[in-house]
């Protein structure tokens, strides 16, 4: 089984390597929004945030609409975020964060935090609200990830609304500033959950729908992002912050 794997994630960095080299000279101008949801292995990380603070202008997500009128010809900008917060960001991914000094968005379950400051949340520990007022402070962005980090496309709309209302009021309250990023737990939203989170003011909506965004058609309320997690190689991860990630979905049959 464990061959399987390992075979299956060299054959992923083939692809991407072959793809990633077909579409090099076709790697600018590229607009995208990452995602992790948590960071174990440091020196792996710090390999990866170089190579995006060498290709990419660092933009925090609620100002991109502005960063894309700004941006150059050419230009690569990337969004970095994180969802949930578990400990091992704080630990791992912000010292190097602030090292590098990049700025990302963090997206917090409010109702994750102080709760769950010593317990084990999926068998991990999660931040809790001082550390949030921490990462603010830093001047990271803190975006909204609802308060229980339910499915919104599964409970009653009420229960969204106050989701989506109560975890942006009590993020503000903590930190002191508004926040107009949002993101859908689980990538799971529909119209209707998209016009009430534009409804409660933030500005932006992100998914884990896997893309780059495109200029012309981009959807504030329906970004996609590009899941980084333990399995993604070398080449995988530049693969997936290039074109060659749409050619790689199209091969698939997801495009
Ligand atoms: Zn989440």
């Amino acid at each position: 089984m464990k061959s399987l794997i390992s075979l299956k994630r060299n054959l992923k960095e083939i692809i991407f390597g072959t793809l990633y080299l077909l579409c090099l000279p076709f790697n600018k101008g590229i607009q995208a929004i990452i995602l992790y949801h948590s960071v174990n292995d440091k020196t792996k990380f710090l390999k990866q945030m170089f190579y995006l603070k060498r290709n990419f202008r660092f933009v925090l997500l609620k100002n991109l609409q502005k960063e894309i009128m700004k941006a150059k010809i050419k230009e690569n900008l990337l969004c970095l975020t994180f969802d949930d917060i578990e400990k091992s960001i704080y630990t791992n991914a912000l010292p190097i964060l602030e090292d590098l000094g990049l700025k990302a968005t963090f997206f917090i379950a409010t109702n994750w935090l102080g709760k769950n400051i010593n317990r084990p949340f999926r068998g991990r520990e999660t931040i809790n609200a001082k550390d949030v007022r921490e990462i603010a402070f830093l001047g990271h962005e803190i975006g909204a990830h609802t308060m229980n980090h339910q499915k919104l496309t599964e409970i009653p709309l009420a229960e969204t609304r106050k989701e989506i209302f109560q975890s942006k009021s009590y993020l503000e309250n903590l930190i002191g500033s508004s926040v107009v990023s949002f993101a859908y737990p689980y990538g799971a939203f529909n119209k209707t959950i998209s016009n009430l989170v534009k409804g409660a003011g933030f500005y932006y909506g992100v998914t884990i729908k896997e893309s780059l965004l495109r200029d012309k058609e981009i959807n504030w309320f329906e970004l996609p992002r590009i899941g980084i997690d333990k399995t993604v190689g070398v080449i995988q991860f530049r693969g997936k912050v290039s074109p060659a990630l749409e050619l790689y979905e199209a091969l698939r049959g997801r495009r």
